[in-house]
């Protein structure tokens, strides 16, 4: 067989991230009894997405994404808020959401008899276990690596050498890692050395500089790279 170990994201990957992100931002917003406008949730986006960029490149770290990413957004609203207090709020919102994007478990149902599979998530790792543990995934994965409890996160080299370290009869050339987003799993899987699976379901064009060994728009595609 061509591979014997797979490595998945889970956010955009095996749970809807978008739907789940949607719903907390929702329920945060009524207890604040702010409308939450399209214009807010994109901001709350850009905001985000620019703060985890950060904490991927080692610029930040993860206290600082969860603690200030709302007092970031509420300084645009002119509102005074406590960060850290609605980010834990928020993140309890986020635990609670964990919509399996299409037919993802379905898949790694089908997976499991033939391949060891593991969990590689960027995230808190409280969240991310609940929703694991509430889409009932977990029995499927051998073993689950939240970046916070590895210390190091998709893309660096550490946290992929803590989880190879952590894989019984390890073999790069048999690992391949599946992934939405091309800087932190794709990268990620470059810098390891491991064979990479981009899941782009909007077509975005690749960069130049960061590479997938594969390409699929929908996870299921996956059956036809592993044959
Ligand atoms: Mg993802």
């Amino acid at each position: 067989m061509k591979f014997k170990t797979l490595l998945f994201d889970v956010d955009d990957t095996l749970l809807d991230f978008q739907a789940t992100e949607k719903k907390a931002l929702q329920a945060l917003f009524e207890e604040e009894e702010v409308t939450l406008t399209d214009e807010i949730e994109a901001t709350y986006k850009q905001i985000n997405s620019q703060l985890w960029r950060e904490f991927e490149q080692g610029k930040t770290d993860k206290k600082t994404v969860t603690d200030t990413r709302f007092s970031l957004l509420f300084d645009q609203l002119n509102k005074t808020v406590d960060g850290k207090k609605m980010g834990e709020r928020y993140r309890y919102h986020l635990s609670q959401g964990h919509d399996l994007l299409g037919n993802s478990k379905e898949i790694i149902e089908r997976l499991k008899p033939d391949y060891d599979l593991y969990i590689v998530t960027n995230g808190v790792a409280k969240t991310q276990y609940q929703r694991l543990k509430d889409s009932n995934m977990t029995e499927f994965f051998n073993d689950i690596f939240v970046s916070e409890e590895v210390g190091y996160q998709k893309p660096m080299k550490e946290y992929f050498d803590y989880v190879f370290d952590r894989i019984p009869n390890f073999e790069h050339e048999k690992t391949m890692i599946i992934g939405d987003s091309l800087a932190s799993d794709i990268q990620g899987g470059n810098l390891a050395k491991i064979q990479t699976l981009w899941l782009n379901p909007s077509k975005q064009p690749a960069h130049s500089e960061i590479q997938p060994t594969y390409e699929i728009s929908r996870l299921d595609e996956i059956f036809t790279v592993l044959e």
